[in-house]
């Protein structure tokens, strides 16, 4: 593996796995667009990340796409076979598994071990090379259950049935994770969505996800929007304190990212409640993880490298960072 200007190359198997400008072969782990871009000639991914990729972008974008089930083996150039794992990040995201010459490197992508009922849990392979993420690699970062987060938002709902409670959500699997985790906790209501969320949520349903009864708050006529409080309606970050928020009727700003266990990043949102829900591995996750899966060797992309480089040095992995470029870490989710 080499990392070039484009992003993180595969010698033998001559491709880049998720590289941020267009190349002539590229193996995409998920649809999120800091690792998906548009452009490239072969692109090698499961059939969720190229329908995502087929809807954020123009088909032609996606023409040269090599749709793999998970476990689909492809020999992808002279004795190099490519396989994808699920990631149990967002839904269709995968790790790349490369088998050349007797020895296997997993890419992990973007990944977490939490339960999401939106896409496959992550799966452990075994592997002498695991090349891995560290977006909240810092001890402090410790993940609750979303059940719990949920909770604390139906509790609210309940304490202030004039709020109309605004949950600012990133549009791929943020909001469609929500949806469904509110479904699982009981609530029944509408759930009211912005426009910019409306297009992947349906992609999500018709590919096999029931929401229940939603609805996207601009086919509301002017007068409806009063029926709004002590509902609940999704939005993206961005909107939470925009003009179209103040249409709603005493809007509660909620923001739910993994990072809303920095107060700083609360602050920023200026979001009255935080729930922390995150599609990353926390700290421990990291670690058992690369531990997991056998590696010898630990190659890590971005994030806090340097904490994660040392945890697992004391764990006599060999650990180094790669410090790849082009990974949106205020976008994270
Ligand atoms: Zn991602």
């Amino acid at each position: 593996m080499e990392v070039r200007p484009e992003g993180l190359y595969c010698v033998p198997a001559d491709a880049f796995v998720d590289p941020h400008r267009p190349v002539a072969r590229a193996i995409v782990t998920h649809g999120h667009a800091d690792h998906a871009r548009s452009g490239h000639g072969t692109v090698f991914a499961t059939p969720e990340t190229l329908s995502i990729m087929r809807t954020r972008y123009a088909e032609a974008a996606v023409a040269g796409g090599v749709a793999l089930a998970y476990h689909q083996k492809v020999e992808i150039a002279d004795g190099v076979t490519l396989w994808l794992a699920p990631a149990g990040h967002i839904l269709g995201s995968a790790q790349a598994v490369l088998d050349y010459g007797g020895s296997r490197i997993v890419i992990s992508g973007d990944y977490k071990r939490h339960s999401d009922p939106t896409c496959t849990p992550f799966e452990v392979v075994p592997t002498d090379v695991f090349v891995t993420e560290a977006t909240f690699a810092l001890p402090v970062f410790t993940h609750p259950p979303i059940a719990h987060e949920i909770d604390k938002l139906l509790r609210s709902v309940r304490t202030l049935p004039d709020r109309c409670h605004l949950i600012g959500v990133y549009a791929l699997g943020k909001c469609q994770r929500l949806m469904l985790a509110l479904r699982e906790a009981g609530y029944e209501e509408t759930l009211y969505v912005h426009g910019a969320l409306v297009k992947l949520t349906q992609l999500y349903e018709e590919l096999g996800h029931d929401f229940g009864r939603w609805e996207q708050v601009a086919d509301l006529a002017q007068g409806e929007r009063d029926a709004l409080r002590g509902k609940i309606v999704l939005c993206p970050p961005s909107a939470l304190a925009d003009r179209w928020s103040r249409r709603l009727p005493e809007p509660l700003p909620v923001m739910a990212s993994g990072w809303m266990q920095i107060r700083a990043r609360v602050r920023q949102r200026r979001a009255e409640l935080a729930l922390i829900v995150s599609d990353h591995a926390d700290w421990n996750d990291l670690i058992r993880t690369a531990v997991e899966t056998g590696a010898s060797d630990v190659w890590i992309t971005h994030g806090r490298v340097e904490a994660l480089e040392h945890a697992l040095k004391q764990r006599g992995i060999r650990a180094k960072a790669l410090n790849l470029i082009g990974r949106d870490e205020e976008d994270a989710q």
